[in-house]
């Protein structure tokens, strides 16, 4: 992340940094608020690497020098993280006790010194309680960094003394171009993507077994359904329901189904760019020619309405029985 790519990304939050760092009156603690995926941690490292860079040029950090580099693999003696150990559930008291210690002494190489709490939201109420002292008195040549993006789980004594940044979520291209940036595979990025609009649990998604398995079976699902529509109901009772065998699967599954309809409306409206179900375009182009935007429209009332039927705790297999019956009905009105 450089401030280039922090602007375009965050223009609100870059400006507010970068007028403070032109005038050299960084607050000494910020509180960067907001979705996974937006850029909180690469800006606490940016902010930190123009804090200590040692050849910078207008106040931008070189990315290059050795305090630039350390700081971008975690090894500064004066940059410390604190974040929930692995598998801990919580910051506790003990870890801002050791930061404290730390920040007791001037700076090792410099007057200055840095940390960063990442899942702020973390801190147990005593932690939270410690660290409030440190940061109502910081040592001079202090600069806090907390990172969160649940605002409202900290304490309101710890927000209150913090400038408080917030991160704008991520458009879903943003989305998807972070993503792929992953080197996930393009065709479960664009569906996790449009299902999550979270970086996390996009990224997750896209990562399971069982979601690569959830898509191909919709495809197949659609793909009967245009095309062969007697089989339609054996594959839902041997194949698709197994695979969705609870509700929430199921609601991806539906989920993921509304998207394919909503890909032959992109293209009734000529953007090919938003379609889901990019890999598919051959039978998707075969059906835009068959079916107007009026019965697409209709068929994505129905799955809705399934969808509906679900959140009222009606049986998964009846809800797709129903389903793939009424949808059915819509082709055969052709
Ligand atoms: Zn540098």
């Amino acid at each position: 992340m450089d401030w280039q790519k922090l602007t375009k990304q965050q223009q609100t939050a870059a400006r507010v940094l970068r007028h403070a760092i032109d005038r050299h009156a960084l607050a000494h603690a910020y509180l960067f608020e907001g979705p996974s995926g937006t850029g909180k941690r690469e800006a606490a490292i940016l902010v930190t690497q123009t804090v200590f860079c040692q050849s910078p040029e207008n106040e931008r950090p070189c990315m290059t020098c050795r305090n630039c580099r350390r700081i971008a693999s975690g090894n500064h003696p004066d940059v410390v993280w604190i974040a929930p150990e692995e598998g801990a559930a919580s910051i506790k008291k003990e870890q801002i006790a050791y930061l404290m210690k730390e920040f007791a002494y001037r700076g090792v190489e410099s007057s200055r010194k840095v940390f960063i709490i990442d899942q702020a939201e973390k801190l147990t109420a005593q932690a939270e309680n410690s660290l409030l002292k440190f940061i109502e008195e910081p040592h001079p040549g202090t600069l806090a960094l907390l990172i969160t993006e649940h605002i409202h789980q900290l304490l309101d004594t710890i927000v209150s003394r913090c400038q408080i940044l917030s991160f704008a979520p991520l458009s879903d291209q943003e989305l998807r171009e972070r993503l792929k940036q992953d080197g996930l595979p393009n065709a479960l990025l664009k569906a996790s993507a449009a299902l999550t609009h979270d970086y996390e649990s996009a990224a997750q998604l896209c990562k399971m077994e069982w979601f690569a398995e959830a898509r191909s079976l919709v495809i197949q699902l659609m793909k009967r359904l245009f095309k062969s529509f007697s089989s339609v109901l054996p594959f839902i009772y041997e194949k698709f329901s197994p695979n969705f065998d609870d509700n929430q699967k199921l609601t991806v599954g539906l989920d993921l189904m509304l998207f394919w309809y909503r890909d032959l409306l992109s293209l009734h409206l000529g953007r090919q760019s938003e379609v889901v179900y990019e890999d598919q375009m051959d039978i998707l182009k075969e059906q835009l020619l068959l079916w107007s935007s009026e019965q697409t429209i209709q068929a994505m009332s129905l799955v809705m309405d399934a969808r509906r039927q679900l959140d009222a705790h009606v049986n998964g297999v009846s809800v797709m029985e129903r389903l793939a019956i009424k949808l059915g009905g819509n082709i055969n009105e052709l």
